[in-house]
C-alpha cells in the first residue's frame, strides 16, 4: 500500500530539478535567473542539476555553481539516459517539501516559480504548466505533439491534459508515492495525471528556445511511443481493430460470391476468412501480453491521499 509520507504537510522548502543534456550556452543566464527568484522566496531552497551524459562543457559549468553555492548539487549520469530519466533521478535526491520540475533552455520561465508556490501553498499538490502557444515550435512537432495527445486521452483511462510538459511544482507526498512506483521506464507526464491529488494548471506562453538545440525528432518519438505504450492498450486494439475488419470484408465478399459464383472471388473470400482467424488469435494473445504488461509494472491498485481516524 502507498501512502504518502509528507504526513505533516509543511510547505516551506523548496528542490528545483534540472535535466542538463548539452546546454553550456544557457546555464549561466538560467542559473542566474533561478537563484535570484529562489532568493526573493525567503523559502529553504536547494538545486539539483542531473547531467544527462552532456558531451559539451556543461558539466564543468554546473560543478563551477556547486563549488560557488553549497545549495546547489549537481549529479552526474554515466551516460545520456533521456530527460525522463534524468528527472526521475533529480527527484530521488531530492529532500524538500515541494520539488520544481524545469528545463534548462529557459522554456521554462523561473519567473513562474512564485506563482506555482501560491498555488501550492493555498493547498494544491501539484502545480503544472500549460503552453499556450508553442512559439518557434516545428511545424511537424506541433502536429505530432497534436496527433499524440489526441491518442493518448482518446485511448487511456486517466486524464492527462493537453499541452503539458513537465513544469510543475510537485509536493512532496505525491513525489514519495512517484518514487514509490516500480516500473523501469517512468512517463512522467502520464503518471502525474495517473496519481491524482488535487492539481491545477497554470497557462502561459512557451517562449522560444535560448540556445542550444531541442530533443530530435527521434527522441521525441520514442518518448510518445513510451507514453503510448505505458497508458494506453492502443497496439492491441488496433489488432482487434483489424479482425473485426476482416470478418466483415469476408461476409461481404461470400455474398459476393454466392451472387457471381466466380472462382476469383472465393480464393478473396477463402484468403480473408483465413486472415480473420490469423487476427482473431493475435488479438487474444495481445490481449494476455497487454494483462502481464500492466501487471509487471505492480502499480498500486489505489493510492490513498489522507486518512482520518484509522
Ligand atoms: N534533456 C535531457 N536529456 C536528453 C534530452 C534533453 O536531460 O536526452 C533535457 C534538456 O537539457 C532540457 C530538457 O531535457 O533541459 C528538455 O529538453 P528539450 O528542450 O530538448 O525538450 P523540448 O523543450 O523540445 O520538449
Ligand atoms: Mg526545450
Amino acid at each position: 500500500m502507498l501512502l504518502p509520507s509528507n504526513i505533516k504537510n509543511k510547505r516551506n522548502s523548496l528542490s528545483v530539478v534540472i535535466p542538463v543534456y548539452n546546454e553550456e550556452k544557457v546555464l549561466e543566464v538560467l542559473h542566474q535567473e533561478l537563484i535570484k527568484v529562489l532568493e526573493s522566496l525567503n523559502m529553504e531552497y536547494e538545486v539539483i542539476y542531473v547531467d544527462d551524459g552532456s558531451t559539451d562543457s556543461s558539466y564543468l559549468i554546473l560543478k563551477k555553481f556547486a563549488h560557488e553555492n553549497r545549495r546547489v548539487k549537481v549529479i552526474k549520469l554515466a551516460r545520456n539516459f533521456g530527460q525522463q530519466a534524468a528527472v526521475s533521478c533529480g527527484l530521488d535526491y531530492s529532500k524538500n517539501d515541494g520539488v520544481i520540475i524545469m528545463d534548462a533552455d529557459l522554456q521554462d520561465s523561473p519567473n513562474l516559480i512564485k506563482d506555482f508556490v501560491s498555488y501550492w501553498q493555498k493547498g494544491y499538490d501539484i502545480v503544472y504548466h500549460i503552453r499556450k502557444k508553442r512559439l518557434g515550435e516545428p511545424f511537424w512537432k506541433v502536429l505530432g505533439m497534436k496527433i499524440f495527445y489526441f491518442l493518448l486521452t482518446r485511448f487511456s483511462n486517466i486524464n492527462i491534459p493537453p499541452n503539458v510538459g513537465l513544469f510543475r511544482l510537485v509536493d512532496r507526498k505525491v513525489i514519495s508515492i512517484l518514487k514509490n512506483l516500480q516500473e523501469e521506464k517512468k512517463f512522467l507526464p502520464g503518471l502525474f495525471a495517473y496519481v491524482g491529488f488535487s492539481q491545477i494548471g497554470i497557462e502561459s506562453e512557451r517562449p522560444e528556445r535560448k540556445g542550444g538545440k531541442s530533443k530530435s525528432f527521434f527522441k521525441l518519438a520514442s518518448l510518445a511511443i513510451d507514453g503510448l505504450i505505458n497508458f494506453t492498450t492502443l497496439p492491441v486494439r488496433l489488432i482487434q481493430l483489424s479482425s473485426l475488419f476482416f470478418i466483415i470484408l469476408t461476409f461481404i465478399l461470400f455474398i459476393l460470391f454466392l451472387i457471381n459464383k466466380k472462382g476469383i472471388v472465393l480464393i478473396f473470400t477463402l484468403s480473408s476468412f483465413f486472415l480473420s482467424i490469423l487476427f482473431i488469435a493475435l488479438s487474444i494473445v495481445g490481449e494476455y501480453l497487454l494483462r502481464i504488461h500492466f501487471e509487471l509494472k505492480r502499480r498500486p491498485q489505489y493510492i490513498i491521499e489522507e486518512i482520518h481516524n484509522i
